[in-house]
């Protein structure tokens, strides 16, 4: 299914980071990876895709981490709100994402699918009927997000 991007607003705890965006709502995932475990302190992270190129900041930009050769993400140098995970190469900036709990509404968003499945905590199963991607499946997960966010193939 083609999905639209929406524009939106967001930012961190104490306001000093804002931003705005076009974001894809109604694809969102939640990862249960350990790298965003650690990150949020949380047993997943759940984000939305940003359209590449419309992510600009109205207030502070982000302290950055570089969490993995791919990525790096964004936080409140004052309050530690995570807030984005930017791709590190140009051609991955559609990867760009921003956390549902940044969103200034994150009513608006929309979960479709379950990522890193295999690093799950057996207690923690929110959204269960929801496809479940584990870690080797990188390759069709950017396949399926490709399609749903770049159906020209742009
Ligand atoms: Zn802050
Ligand atoms: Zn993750």
């Amino acid at each position: 299914m083609e999905h639209h991007p929406t524009s939106v607003t967001g930012g961190c705890l104490c306001g000093r980071v804002r931003y705005r965006a076009e974001v894809f709502l109604h694809n969102g995932y939640i990862c249960h990876c350990t790298i965003c475990q650690r990150s949020t302190g949380q047993p997943a992270e759940i984000t939305v895709l940003i359209k590449a190129g419309t992510l600009t900041y109205t207030g502070d930009t982000p302290k950055y981490y570089q969490s993995s050769p791919d990525g790096k993400r964004g936080f409140c140098a004052e309050c530690g709100s995570r807030i984005v995970w930017q791709a590190l190469r140009a051609e991955d900036d559609w990867l760009t994402n921003v956390t549902v709990g940044s969103l200034d509404h994150p009513e608006d968003a929309r979960v479709t699918r379950h990522i890193c499945a295999d690093t799950q905590l057996s207690w923690y199963d929110p959204c269960a009927d929801l496809p479940k991607l584990v870690a080797d499946q990188a390759d069709l997960l950017v396949a399926t997000l490709r399609a749903e966010v770049q159906p020209d193939g742009a």
